[in-house]
C-alpha cells in the first residue's frame, strides 16, 4: 500500500487519492502535479473493407467510414496530393520524360509478347549464377515451395522485405500456420503487421495511418509510450525492437523490382535499406517474383529507374537499389517465379497490358477517389486505379463493385510510367461485368432506363421539364431519403429558369 502524503490526514483521504508528488524535497499540491495535461482523445482509426467470404466487397460503404473520419481523410489525401506534386516536380526536371515513358512501355509490351523465351533465359542464366530456381503455379504452390526451403535448411524465423507478391499469396498466414515467424523489416509494412492490417498502398503500406495510430499500435505490441507519437521516437523504438529479430533470424526473403533475363540476376528498390539486411544478414535467400518483373537487358533497367522513384515518391531514386547476382561465400540463394493469375491475365485482349506495372503506385497518388477514401476500403491485395483492373482478374465476383469505384478522370493513365490505359481498362471492366451478369439488377436497369432516355430527343426533354417543376415542388424526403442512395451524398442544383436548349431555340430559333 503507497503512504499517504504528508500533508494531507490519513483520515481525510479517500480510497482514490494518489500518492503526493514530491520534486526537489517538496510537495507539490498543486492540481497540476497530479493530472496529465489535458488532450484531447485521438480520432479512431477508420478501419477497412468488410470481408465477407466470396460476396462482393462493399467499397462505397467502407469509404464512406473513412470519409466521416476527418482527421484521417484530410492526412490522407493531403499527403498523397504531395507525393503526386513531388512526382511533377521530377517530372518536369527532365526534358526526356515522355520518351522514357514511352520507351518503358515498349519495353515491358515487348517482353509480354515474348515472355516465355525471357523467362527461360532468365531461368538459364540464374541457374549458372548458383541460384536455385523453382516454377510456382499459384499463391499455395509459392507457400508450400517456400516452406519446404524453410523446412530444409531447419528454418524457423524469417525476415522480408516488403512484396506486394508475397501479400497476393497469403504468405505470412500460411508461414503463421507451419509456426514459422515472419518479421516485416520495412517500417511500414511492419507497423501493418502489428496491427494485423493489410497494406494500404503498395509503397507506402501504412500510409492511412495518423502518429497516433502509429502510437497506440507500438504501445501495444513493442511496449511504447501509448502518449507518445514523436516520428523519432517511435521509429528508434522499432529499430531498437526488430534489430535483435533481424540478426538471429534463420532465413530472409526479398521481393523483386527487375528480373533481368540477360544476367538472371534480381534488382529490389527500397528507402530503408531493409532488403539488403533481409538478403545478407542470415546465410539464405529467397526470392518471391512474379513473371511479368522480368527484362530483356540490364541497360533496360536504366529506363526503370529513372522512372521508378520519380513517378512513387517524387525522389530521384531509391535509397538502395540492390542488385543480387548469385549466393554470397557459405550462402544459398532460390528464386521463386510465381505465376498466380498472370498467364490467364496475358491472354485478356482488353486488359493484358495491366502486366506491364511497375508497382510505383503514381495512379493512387493521383486518383481522387482513392486518395478520400483509404486503400482498405478496396478489400483487396491492390488498391486504386491498378487495383480497380488487376483485382477482377484474381476473382470478378467478389471485386465486382471496385471497376466502378472511379470518376474515369484519365488521370491515372496520364500519370503511369509504362502508360497502361488504367481508365479504359476501369471502362472495359465495367463492360465486362455487366457481360458476366455481375452487375447488380437494379444498377442495370437504371443504365437501361437511361440509355433509353438519352438516346431519344423529345423525350429527354421533356424528362428534364418535367424533372424541373418536379424539383421545384417535391417535398425534400422524396429525393433525400434512406432508400435512394444517390441522394445521400449529393445535393440537387436548383434549375435554372431557362434550359440552354429553348434559350438556344429562343434566340437563335434552333440553328447553329
Ligand atoms: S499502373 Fe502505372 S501508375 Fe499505377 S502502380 Fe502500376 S506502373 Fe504505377
Amino acid at each position: 500500500m503507497s503512504t499517504p502524503p504528508a500533508m494531507l490526514h490519513p483520515e481525510l483521504l479517500a480510497p482514490s487519492d494518489t500518492p503526493a508528488i514530491v520534486r526537489d524535497g517538496r510537495r507539490l499540491d498543486h492540481a497540476e502535479a497530479a493530472s496529465k495535461p489535458l488532450r484531447s482523445r485521438p480520432e479512431p482509426q477508420p478501419r477497412g473493407a468488410k470481408i465477407h467470404g466470396n460476396r462482393p466487397v462493399d467499397q462505397a460503404e467502407a469509404a464512406a467510414r473513412f470519409i466521416a473520419a476527418p482527421e484521417h481523410e484530410k492526412m490522407h489525401d493531403e499527403r498523397l496530393w504531395d507525393l503526386r506534386q513531388k512526382r511533377d516536380r521530377e517530372m518536369h526536371g527532365i526534358d526526356e520524360w515522355e520518351e522514357l515513358r514511352a520507351l518503358a512501355s515498349a519495353i515491358k509490351e515487348h517482353t509480354l509478347t515474348h515472355l516465355d523465351e525471357y523467362l527461360e533465359q532468365f531461368e538459364a542464366n540464374a541457374r549458372s549464377n548458383g541460384i536455385h530456381v523453382h516454377w510456382a503455379r499459384d499463391a499455395a504452390e509459392h507457400n508450400r515451395i517456400v516452406h519446404g526451403i524453410l523446412k530444409d535448411h531447419g528454418a524457423k524465423s524469417l525476415i522480408k522485405s516488403k512484396s506486394m507478391l508475397t501479400e497476393e499469396c497469403g504468405f505470412r498466414a500460411y508461414m503463421a500456420s507451419v509456426g514459422i515467424e515472419v518479421v516485416e523489416t520495412d517500417l511500414g509494412e511492419r507497423i501493418q503487421q502489428l496491427d494485423n492490417e493489410d497494406p494500404s498502398h503498395v509503397v507506402v503500406p501504412a500510409v492511412h495511418k495518423l502518429r497516433t495510430d502509429v502510437a497506440e499500435v507500438f504501445s501495444k505490441t513493442i511496449g511504447t509510450d501509448p502518449d507518445n507519437s514523436d516520428v523519432h521516437y517511435l521509429a528508434e523504438a522499432q529499430r531498437e525492437a526488430t534489430r535483435p529479430l533481424i540478426l538471429k533470424a534463420d532465413a530472409g526473403m526479398t521481393g523483386c523490382n527487375f528480373a533481368v533475363a540477360e544476367t538472371g540476376g534480381i534488382t529490389v528498390c527500397t528507402n530503408e535499406g531493409n532488403a539488403d539486411l533481409s538478403a545478407n544478414v542470415p546465410r539464405l535467400h529467397i526470392a518471391s517474383i512474379g513473371i511479368e518483373k522480368v527484362i530483356p537487358r540490364l541497360e533496360h533497367l536504366a529506363v526503370f529507374v529513372r522512372l521508378l522513384s520519380r513517378s512513387a515518391l517524387g525522389s530521384p531514386i531509391t535509397q538502395y537499389t540492390s542488385h543480387f547476382r548469385g549466393p554470397r561465400e557459405g550462402g544459398e540463394m532460390h528464386f521463386v517465379l510465381v505465376d498466380n493469375g498472370r498467364s490467364t491475365r496475358l491472354g485478356m485482349e482488353e486488359f493484358w497490358t495491366s502486366l506491364k506495372c511497375i508497382r510505383c503506385g503514381a495512379c493512387m497518388n493521383t486518383c481522387p477517389v482513392y486518395r478520400r477514401s483509404g486503400g482498405l476500403s478496396y478489400g483487396a491485395t491492390y488498391s486504386g486505379p491498378i487495383g480497380l483492373i488487376i483485382d477482377p482478374t484474381f476473382n470478378a465476383h467478389k471485386y465486382s463493385n471496385l471497376p466502378f469505384a472511379s470518376t474515369l478522370n484519365g488521370s491515372c493513365s496520364n500519370v503511369c510510367p509504362v502508360k497502361i490505359n488504367i481508365h479504359e481498362q476501369i471502362y472495359a471492366w465495367r463492360r465486362e461485368l455487366v457481360k458476366r451478369h455481375e452487375v447488380p439488377f437494379a444498377k442495370k436497369a437504371e443504365m437501361k432506363a437511361a440509355g433509353a432516355l438519352l438516346s431519344r430527343p423529345a423525350a429527354y426533354r421533356a424528362a428534364i421539364a418535367a424533372a424541373d417543376v418536379a424539383l421545384a415542388h417535391l417535398p425534400r424526403f422524396v429525393i433525400y431519403n434512406g432508400l435512394n442512395a444517390w441522394g445521400r451524398h449529393r445535393e440537387v442544383p436548383h434549375p435554372p429558369k431557362q434550359t440552354f436548349h429553348s434559350w438556344h431555340h429562343a434566340n437563335r430559333g434552333g440553328k447553329s
